[in-house]
């Protein structure tokens, strides 16, 4: 069952560092409740009842995506790191909402799992004092990994805490929390980081279009755009899944105006055309013949037909239309994602700050 009031809450990644912070609070007897913040690009909430099990937590999933979508949309005011990663924002954006939250339901602080020198920028000393200033959370802040090296907090301050059993861990080694779980009795480590899709420059390519083509992206819009192969003409935006579980996926996600399109007759991918702007016939019939030539059997029937074509249906809303396409893997229209490195000279020619993460 679950507690009503707990003393903190804990911003919980499901890393080792957030695992740590919050079980070296709840061994002072303090009552502590883990939030774990979910994005299209960010945030396992799958993983839940494991890690509860796990490692003895309490862990609730709190959804940020359209506050997340939104600074995006906007453009994070400390700007992007190394990839496509608003990290410093991020970090204020979560923090801010636990604090909502803490204030909500009567908590007193908020832990974080936080090394100081751990990360180049956004765990620089410096740059944790801008979290915390720009999330207000101030006084409310315990890093009880690092604790040693920072100003006491109010929690500690009033005896709530013992500040003489947090830790002063410092750096990139992991040398000290990993000790630390073996003398609380881990029995599974989480492996290091990773996670962040925004941090990945396979997938900055497939969120950048999104970011910079559509007039208002929308949370669903980053999720369409998580799966299957990704396709660009202009602002002419095709999906289309690699496996059934794409295929379902893509599925959940037809909305009103979108074009599906399918090989008639032979399986092929499920695949999306949105309309972000009109699809005439020619970039609908161009899009269907490379549709068609990840259909094998759709392709051996093109190449057995008189005149070398297949039947692909294009249905949007409901309503079905057939073109006849030769497959062509590469079509008339060039097709595709923009190259990471074109993705950074757009960060670059934005001209918003950026940072070394
Ligand atoms: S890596 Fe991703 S989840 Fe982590 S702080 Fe940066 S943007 Fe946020």
């Amino acid at each position: 069952m679950k507690t009503p009031t707990p003393h903190a809450f804990a911003l919980f990644s499901g890393g080792l560092d957030s695992i740590l912070a919050a079980r070296l609070i709840m061994e002072q007897g303090l009552v502590v409740r883990c939030l774990h913040f979910v994005t299209p690009f960010f945030g396992k909430p799958q993983l839940i009842p494991h890690w509860e099990k796990v490692y003895g937590l309490e862990i609730e999933a709190v959804d940020v995506g359209e506050a997340f979508v939104r600074l995006l949309r906007e453009r994070p005011p400390h700007g992007f790191g190394k990839v496509m990663n608003p990290c410093v924002d991020c970090k204020i954006l979560m923090m801010r909402k636990a604090r909502e939250i803490m204030k909500e339901r009567g908590a007193s602080f908020l832990i974080s799992g936080e090394v100081l020198g751990q990360r180049p920028m956004s765990q620089r000393r410096d740059t944790l004092n801008v979290i915390r200033r720009d999330a207000e959370v101030r006084e409310e802040l315990l890093r009880p990994l690092s604790a040693q090296h920072l100003d006491p907090t109010t929690a500690e301050e009033s005896g709530l805490v013992d500040r003489s059993r947090l830790l002063g861990i410092f750096g990139r080694g992991r040398k000290d929390q990993m000790a630390l779980a073996e003398r609380m009795g881990l029995t599974e480590i989480p492996t290091p980081a990773g996670g962040c899709k925004l941090a990945e420059k396979e997938n900055a390519r497939r969120y950048w279009p999104v970011l910079t083509r559509i007039d208002e992206p929308t949370v669903e819009d980053f999720e369409l755009s998580n799966i299957g192969r990704q396709y660009w003409s202009g602002r002419h935006w095709l999906s289309m899944g690699r496996n059934e579980s794409d295929n379902a996926a893509l599925e959940r996600l037809v909305r009103p105006g979108d074009a599906v399109l399918r090989v008639r007759d032979f399986p092929s991918p499920f695949s999306l055309a949105r309309q972000i702007t009109p699809w005439d016939a020619a970039t609908l019939q161009d899009a269907a013949s490379l549709v068609a030539s990840y259909s094998p059997k759709g392709v051996r029937a093109a190449a057995a037909s008189p005149d070398g074509t297949v039947a692909v249906r294009i249905q949007i809303d409901g309503e079905s239309s057939f073109v006849n396409v030769v497959p062509r893997r590469v079509p008339e229209l060039p097709w595709g994602e923009p190259e990471f490195v074109d993705v950074r000279k757009a960060i670059k020619a934005e001209n918003q700050p950026t940072f070394d993460e």
